[in-house]
């Protein structure tokens, strides 16, 4: 089984998609800290992926898919993977599909996020950076969404909230579509 933890910057899917890996007993990708780690190292892509992330723009697509496909090569044996935020526009399916079974989508508001984010203070947390990938997010990511939605692979979630109580919303949603036991 294969799901996607999504939402916008600062809704907390990384943390909720930590927590369902160990849950669900599911390989965690975590794409944003991937391409993180690769603009910080040595290869020939860094300084390319180091201006997207601190443009606030979605990567190429060939790039991401390509570091998602290694990352899953390097850990056969898993009966599924959680993906923390990739694919995140229309093309990248077409790149290539991870074949998701399940969307889990963490919704909340552009003003939350930014108030969210400015707190956090990670090298791509500042203003003007978070605006546009706040604008990247619902212009090349929403529509995507929509496609799951029509596919009934949706489950929406209110990101307002702790930590934990977003954490019991999703249970809740996946014992709901019998991917958990009570
Ligand atoms: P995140 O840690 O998910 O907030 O991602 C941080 C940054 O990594 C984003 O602003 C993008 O520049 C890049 N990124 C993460 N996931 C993707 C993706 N699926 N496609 C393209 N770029 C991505």
């Amino acid at each position: 089984m294969n799901i996607l933890l999504t939402g916008p910057a600062g809704s907390g899917k990384t943390t909720q998609a930590r927590i369902l890996s160990q849950e669900l007993h599911l390989k965690l990708i975590k794409t944003g800290e991937l391409l993180r780690e690769a603009a910080n190292s040595d290869s020939s892509n860094a300084i390319l992926l180091q201006k997207y992330i601190n443009e606030g723009e979605l990567i190429p697509d060939d790039l991401v898919a390509k570091i998602v496909k290694d990352e899953i090569k390097k850990n056969t044996g898993h009966k599924g993977f959680i993906f923390d935020g990739y694919p995140r526009r229309l093309s990248q399916l077409k790149a290539f599909d991870p074949k998701l079974d399940k969307i889990i989508y963490i919704e909340i508001s552009d003003k939350e996020v930014l108030k969210r984010l400015l707190k956090r203070g990670r090298d791509d947390d500042k203003e003007e950076i978070i605006k546009e990938r706040i604008k990247v997010y619902h212009k090349e990511t929403q529509p995507l969404l929509k496609i799951f939605e029509d596919q009934n692979k949706l489950i929406q979630i209110n990101g307002k909230g702790t930590e934990e109580e977003i954490k019991e919303r999703i249970k809740q949603q996946l014992i709901t579509h019998h991917l958990l036991k009570q």
